[in-house]
Order: C-alpha cells, then structure tokens, then sequence
C-alpha cells in the first residue's frame, strides 16, 4: 500500500508528548516532558464522579453539554470576568480544549483560508488548521527580558485577504507568558480592522503567578461578538485525563462549532461533566491553593534550572519554564532532549518543535514543573551534572 496517511496529515508525525513520555518510560527519566501534573484534582470533585457514575448517569449527556455544567461554567464567566453567555446556545461543552480548538477550525475556516498562530505554539493548532485544509501563517514570540511577546509590525504583515481568524493562547505554553491588556488590544485591533475570528486557548486561566492577571480576550471592547473562548478542567483542577473542556461565543459561532462538534464526539463524559460543574462552583478555593503551590514549584526548579546552568525565562502562568541552553554549551535543544535521559536522567522538550520557523526555538528546553516537590528536587539534582560534564 501506498502511505495510508491522507498527505495533508503527513508532516505531523507522533507527538511530541508521547514521544518524550515513552523516552522517560524506556529509559527510567524523570519526566518534565509532558504537562501533567502527579497530584489529583479536589476530593469532592472526584467523589462527585463516582457518585453520579454509581448513581447512573452513564449514557449519553446531550450534545452541548450537560445543562448543571453549562450553568456553572456560565457563573463561572460572569463572576470571574463580568462576561455574559447564555447556558443555552452560547455555551458549548467538548471533549478537552483540544477538541474544541480542532470543531473551531474545522467549523470556522474554509480550505484555502488563513489562520494565525503565535510561534511557538501548541502542536494541535498546526494539526488542526491542517485538517481544514486552512493555511497556517505564523509569528513569532521572542524573548524580551523575563517574557516572550511579538512584534506588533509582524502581526499585521501576516494578515491577508484570506486571513480568518487569529488563535490566541495565554496564558501562553510553552513560553509562560501571560499577554497584557495592551498586547491583548493589539491583537483585538487587528481582528477587529479585518473582521477576524479569534479563537482563544485559555486553559490555564487560573494558573498564574505574582498577582498577574489573566485578561480573557472577550472582554475587550468589542471582541465577544468574534472571539470563541475555550476553557478546559483538566490543568484548572488537575484532572488533565477527564477532558471536560466548553467553548464560550455568541451564538452563531457556537452553533457553528456545534455542527461539527456533533459529528466528531456528539457529546462526552457525562459523571465527569457534573463533577466538574460541582468544582467549578465549590472548589476554586482549592484552584487558588493550587496556583500558588504550583508558583513555589516554578521557583524551586527555576532556582535548579539556574544553579545546573541555564538560562532560565520566568513564567508568569502555566505549568512550563522555558530554558535557554546556550550557557551550558549546547546549541540544539532537540539533540539535548535527546541526550538527556543518558545525561541526566531527565526528560524536557526541544521547544523548537512548537515552530513553523525552527531556528528561532532551537536554543529553548521546556521543562514542566506540576510535579511533586521531590520529583523536582531529584530532577534538579539530576541536571547538576550536565554542567560538570562540560
Ligand atoms: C493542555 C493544553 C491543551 C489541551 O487541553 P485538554 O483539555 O487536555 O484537551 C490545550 N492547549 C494548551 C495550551 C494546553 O497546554
């Protein structure tokens, strides 16, 4: 047989995380690939779930979602961000974020019509605007002091007469940047100029740090009416295997998510879904604990980071520090990936694989830090030795 694989699938191979997981098992690494974190989620949210799944709820919830969880993720928005969607119609619940980044694309982009991307970005984007046949434009985040943000210039040069929509993610992974205000308005600016869509990864909206405060695109001066706003339980409440995700949009974007959503999963996860209503109502103490435990973890490996060698970026959110790995000697981030485990011990990933322009990442290791505290120290320990072996 001649390759299987349809050709516009072709230049993504496995993931990253998976590859780099299956690394850490063969190899007995520490794994700070992949984000997810080795603690649970809260008690009650869990016990929730198995309460419904012993009380019966396991058939079919109904396509957009189950109506406790789309009423408590409608408080939810309106509490936190002043922000008003109806649990009827604009609110649409998915299989993780990363189902509802894939039904937006496909829902929302024509074959031939374009999408930007931040580079570096997260690797479902690429995949799914390749499976729309859209075409992906880029640009690109740099380093500027602690954070990585973009050229203003760059953002609008990279719209076109076929330019759809714009995919926001900040908090950003992998760099940990969390856009301000202002940058946020550049981008609701450009959107709003050439009547784009934009489509905005905001998973880690409750994890970040220093008092920095997530701005939701949909709350800018006329950005609710074009911005899909997708949210997932999984690194809210620490539950990343769940995936209970939920767009947010006016109505005739999430009907239009719908349509595809439907055909795709119809719906998921029916104990999970109230579980997480629950959390979403009682347990954003625990999120609050959470965020700042995760804070002092940042620290304690940011500190190891620096100590072992390299240079360190400090992230405002999310769960992944970037790392520069010149310092050490090393210019490939995807060659050290590879040598880490014989090395160190340790598993990180190359950063330039998050690039359409690879160069401009080939310096950066990520490493996560949702890990227990010792996992971290032994890790940091670990990494010691790579400045020694120079
Ligand atoms: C983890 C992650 C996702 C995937 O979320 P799920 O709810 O697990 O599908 C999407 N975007 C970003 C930036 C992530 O880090």
């Amino acid at each position: 047989m001649n390759e299987p694989l349809v050709a516009r699938m072709r230049e993504f191979g496995t993931t990253i995380f998976s590859e780099m997981t299956a690394l850490a098992v063969r190899t007995g690494s520490i794994n700070l690939g992949q984000g997810f974190p080795d603690t649970d989620g809260p008690a009650s949210m869990l016990e929730h779930a198995v309460t419904a799944i012993r009380g019966g709820l396991n058939q079919y919830p109904p396509g957009p979602g189950m109506p406790e969880l789309r009423q408590a993720v409608a408080e939810h928005r309106k509490q936190h961000y002043g922000l008003l969607y109806e649990p009827d119609g604009e609110i649409l619940v998915t299989v993780g974020a990363t189902e509802a980044l894939a039904a937006s694309v496909l829902a929302l982009c024509e074959a031939g019509d374009e999408v930007i991307l931040f580079e570096p970005y997260y690797d479902s984007y690429a995949a799914a605007v390749a499976l729309s046949g859209a075409v992906r434009r880029t640009v690109a985040l740099r380093p500027a002091g602690d954070r990585f943000t973009f050229d203003p210039d760059e953002l609008r040069a990279a719209v076109g007469p076929r330019t759809r929509a714009i995919l926001v993610n900040s908090p950003h992974n992998p760099t940990g940047t969390v856009f301000t205000r202002d940058e946020l308005a550049l981008v609701a600016a450009v959107c709003q100029e050439h009547d784009l869509i934009a489509i905005t990864d905001e998973v880690y909206e409750h994890l970040t740090f220093d008092g920095v405060e997530h701005v939701p695109m949909a709350t800018l001066p006329g950005m609710r009416e074009r911005t899909v706003m997708i949210s997932s339980a999984g690194k809210t409440f620490s539950a990343t295997g769940w995936k209970i995700g939920w767009v947010c949009g006016p109505p005739e974007l999430v009907a239009a998510v719908q349509s595809v959503k439907q055909f795709l999963t119809f719906t998921s996860g029916a104990p999970w879904q109230v579980a997480v209503a629950h959390a979403l109502r009682e347990e954003l103490g625990w999120v609050a604990g959470a965020r700042d435990a995760l804070a002092a973890k940042r620290d304690r490996l940011m500190a190891g980071l620096s100590a072992a060698g390299f240079g360190v970026y400090r992230p405002a959110g999310t769960y992944f520090v970037q790392t520069d790995i010149r310092p050490l000697g090393f210019t490939d981030g995807a060659e050290l990936a590879r040598r880490l485990p014989e090395l160190a011990g340790v598993v990180a990933v190359p950063t330039q694989v998050f690039y359409d322009h690879p160069e401009l990442g080939r310096q950066f290791l990520r490493f996560a830090f949702c890990k227990k505290d010792e996992i971290i120290d032994e890790a940091v320990m670990r990494l010691a030795r790579l400045g020694r072996a120079e």
